[in-house]
């Protein structure tokens, strides 16, 4: 388990070391300064201090798990890059990852097609790709309000037959403030009207100068309907990658974000996590949110079950205690009461900050009829 010193603990407190000894030895254990106590004795302390003290402790725990050790940069090896699609409604996001997804499915996976679990993995050239494909704005708001970031790429999809619309500049916006690097997709170049032209043009107002009007963004023409230029896209998405130095280490316990979550009645709570960095393992102890438990079964994009997954590996989970939700971190915890203890004081605040908002607006709302 985790340990805090006594110092550590005095200074958490407020209090000074000879204070925290003192109440130490009245519970029985006799402690020097720098000695390390376990949590659940540093809460009996802290409790001693009264609930502030113990919440504080608490919120320390959150902080234990949260914290993200460094790696160290030689266990560090190349990872799939994350890909999201972007644009206005219409110009052709769902219709392209469709298209993607069925070219690029090897024979032995074509039972799998029909999975959906929100996020999938290609194959281009013998290297992985990994698709995320929840309803872009929505889920990708929901995330970056959570500080979650998980693309690495957004593929910006401009339909060629209608151009820059309101959409495309949110997506431009979105992409921007994550700071993620903009691939463009010029759709529906079967279309007779498709004018690329027009839409190299109308991205220049918005501080997109494609690469041939002498810029540094990609553009790369496509059909979603024939699978014209599809090759070309991932094998500029490959380039980008290669450019950023993606990186992760699978040799740690994993790390990630889930990228969908629902209530299936027959498998209880079901979340679509992306692993982000570590290995997750079935049997693993897992805090996601305000949700807890052990993965009970991990299936992959094609509908197998898999006993581990890797960094930028989507995965189903199954054995959460609740339902989390989207932009939600994944960490594995050791200790599986130290899990329990740091989700159930999440749930405990959700439950607070909810009743606060509701006495809030029934509170605005009879100063509105008076
Ligand atoms: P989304 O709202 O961005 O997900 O767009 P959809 O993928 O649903 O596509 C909207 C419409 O455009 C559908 O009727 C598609 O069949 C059509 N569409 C998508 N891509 C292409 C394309 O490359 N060529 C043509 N001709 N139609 C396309
Ligand atoms: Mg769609």
């Amino acid at each position: 388990g985790e340990t805090v010193t006594v110092q550590e603990l005095a200074e958490k407190l407020k209090k000074t070391a000879a204070e925290v000894i003192k109440k130490l030895m009245n519970l029985g254990v006799l402690a020097t300064i720098n000695q390390e106590i376990d949590f659940d004795t540093a809460a009996l302390i802290a409790g001693e201090y009264g609930v502030e003290a113990e919440l504080k402790v608490a919120v320390d725990k959150e902080a234990l798990i949260m914290t993200e050790p460094e790696d160290d940069p030689a266990q560090l090896v190349p990872r799939p890059p994350v890909v999201t699609i972007m644009g206005h409604v219409d110009h052709g996001k769902t219709s392209l990852l469709d298209a993607i997804r069925q070219t690029n499915v090897t024979a032995g996976e074509a039972g799998g097609i029909t999975q959906h679990i929100g996020a999938y993995q290609v194959e281009h050239n013998g290297k992985k790709i990994t698709f995320v494909d929840t309803p872009g704005h929505a889920a990708f708001t929901a995330m970056r309000a959570r500080g979650a970031q998980i693309t690495d790429i957004a593929i910006l999809v401009v339909a060629a037959d209608d151009g820059v619309m309101p959409q495309t500049v949110e997506a431009i916006n979105h992409a921007k403030a994550a700071n993620v690097p903009i691939i463009v997709a010029i759709n529906k170049m079967d279309k007779p009207e498709a004018n690329p032209d027009k839409v190299k043009q109308e991205l220049t107002q918005h501080e997109l100068v494609v690469e041939d009007w002498g810029g540094d963004v990609i553009a790369v023409p496509v059909s979603a309907k024939t699978g014209m230029g599809l090759d070309n896209l991932l094998e500029m998405i490959l380039l980008v990658a290669e450019v950023h130095e993606l990186k992760a280490n699978p040799n740690r316990p994993a790390r990630g974000t889930v990228v969908e979550a629902e209530l299936d009645k027959g498998r209880g709570p079901v979340a679509t996590v992306l692993v982000q960095n570590g290995t997750l393992h079935v049997g693993d102890t897992i805090v996601v949110g305000h949700a807890f438990g052990r993965v009970r079964a991990m299936i992959d994009d094609k509908g197998r079950r898999v006993k581990k997954a890797g960094p930028s590996m989507p995965v189903e989970i199954l054995g959460l205690s609740d339902v989390p939700e989207a932009g939600d971190i994944l960490v594995v915890v050791e200790d599986e009461k130290l899990a329990r203890e740091v989700a159930e004081k999440r749930q405990l605040r959700k439950r607070e900050e909810i009743l606060k908002a509701t006495a809030k607006i029934s509170l605005d709302d009879l100063f509105k009829h008076i």
